[in-house]
């Protein structure tokens, strides 16, 4: 099974898409977390991706693309996966949808998280994020028991570089004007769903499932 799962930036798609993927038993792929792990390791993938995203735009799709269909050729993805953050523009869409088909498989469905931007700007310039995991925490909602170590690893948290408010700003742009798009391919589909996620956590992530046509486990 192959979920897409779709949604502004600060919509909650890294922390959802951990939990709805193992609540599946699928794999989690994240292009922006695969982007940051390169970064941080110095390789040439992170050395040109960098730049895109320190300016909340996104990075060339043949880039994306060629890491995306590497990493869900991997044995873990061979009985599904969760995709986060990808495709985010009608070409990637494209080259995913022909790359699964080669292998017998379609995107089954997508699911859009649906949030106010007044939210989502909130949410993301009071983010912080384990350099070493990845966890995000939220200053104000869920801050780590101590300031600046993750609960989780004992990791460094810091902020993003494109969580400042007005790299944000850009980054809600370039979503409505490359990614919004995509929705109206999925929902023409059928295979779109949209779903809020506003509220506790939990309650999103009981949604998402239930939007699968799945109930409580
Ligand atoms: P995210 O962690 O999903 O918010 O992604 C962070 C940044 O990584 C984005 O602002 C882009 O610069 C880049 N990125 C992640 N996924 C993609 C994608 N599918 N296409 C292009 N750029 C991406």
């Amino acid at each position: 099974m192959v979920v897409v799962l779709m949604g502004p930036p600060g919509a909650g798609k890294g922390t959802q898409a951990v939990r709805l993927a193992e609540r599946l038993g699928l794999a989690h792929v994240a292009s922006g977390d695969l982007f940051r792990e390169a970064i941080a390791a110095g390789t040439s993938l992170g050395r040109q991706a960098k730049g895109y995203m320190d300016r909340g735009e996104l990075v060339p799709d043949d880039i994306v693309v060629r890491m995306i269909l590497e990493r869900i050729g991997r044995p873990d993805c061979a009985a599904g996966v969760v995709l986060d953050g990808f495709p985010r523009t009608e070409a990637q869409a494209e080259a995913l949808d022909r790359a699964l088909v080669a292998q017998g498989k379609q995107v089954n469905a997508a699911l859009e998280l649906d949030v106010p931007e007044a939210v989502v700007l909130e949410r993301l310039t009071r983010r912080r994020i384990c350099r070493n995991c990845q966890a995000p925490y939220h200053m104000e909602y869920s801050p780590p028991a101590q300031e600046g170590v993750c609960d989780r690893c004992g990791g460094d948290l810091y902020q993003r570089e494109d969580d400042g408010e007005a790299t944000v700003r850009h980054r809600l742009q370039v979503y409505a004007e490359q990614t919004a798009p995509l929705l109206s391919c999925y929902r023409q589909r059928s295979i779109l769903r949209r779903v809020s996620g506003t509220g506790e956590m939990d309650e999103v992530a009981e949604r998402l499932v239930r939007a699968l046509g799945r109930g409580a486990a």
